[in-house]
């Protein structure tokens, strides 16, 4: 039996109750398309009322990305819920789709590195006059990493 479905009769009788997951990330390598899933850790909440059950979950995701703006590499963590109402559920239920679809819907299209992105990239593809009038003017007068003094 796979980690990912539950008896109905247990949750029902025990009135609804919590677990952590820690699913191996190979599992699901194939929704992530430009990052790389190193981790995941998953919560789930189930509660019962008169004919449903409701499962609440967390998904814990840590990635290996490349930036898109200065193609370096770098980690980052990945947070996101799910909620689904299994109405009249059967023997057991499944939470697999569910977690997937939330999983397919966390990787960061654009990923940009949190720290240090080396702006070279940016600097080579904007307006080489003054680029006061350029598409990423605006950045310029955006102050990233300048520490308090
Ligand atoms: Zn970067």
């Amino acid at each position: 039996m796979n980690s990912f479905v539950f008896k109905t009769d247990k949750i029902k009788s025990e009135r609804g109750f919590k677990c952590s997951l820690k699913p191996s990330p190979e599992k699901f390598r194939d929704l992530f398309s430009i990052s790389e899933l190193l981790s995941l850790s998953v919560s789930a909440s189930f509660s019962v009322s008169d004919r449903c059950i409701l499962v609440e979950g967390e998904v814990k995701a840590a990635i290996r990305a490349e930036c898109s703006r200065c193609l370096k590499k770098f980690q980052t963590e990945l947070f996101d819920r799910f909620e689904e109402v299994y109405e009249e559920p059967c023997d057991e239920i499944d939470i697999e789709p569910v977690l997937r679809e939330t999983l397919a819907m966390m990787e960061p299209q654009k990923p940009v590195c949190p720290v240090e992105c080396d702006e070279t990239f940016l600097k080579k593809y904007a307006p080489s006059h003054d680029g006061e009038s350029g598409p990423f003017s605006a950045l310029k007068k955006v102050d990233f990493g300048k520490k308090e003094k």
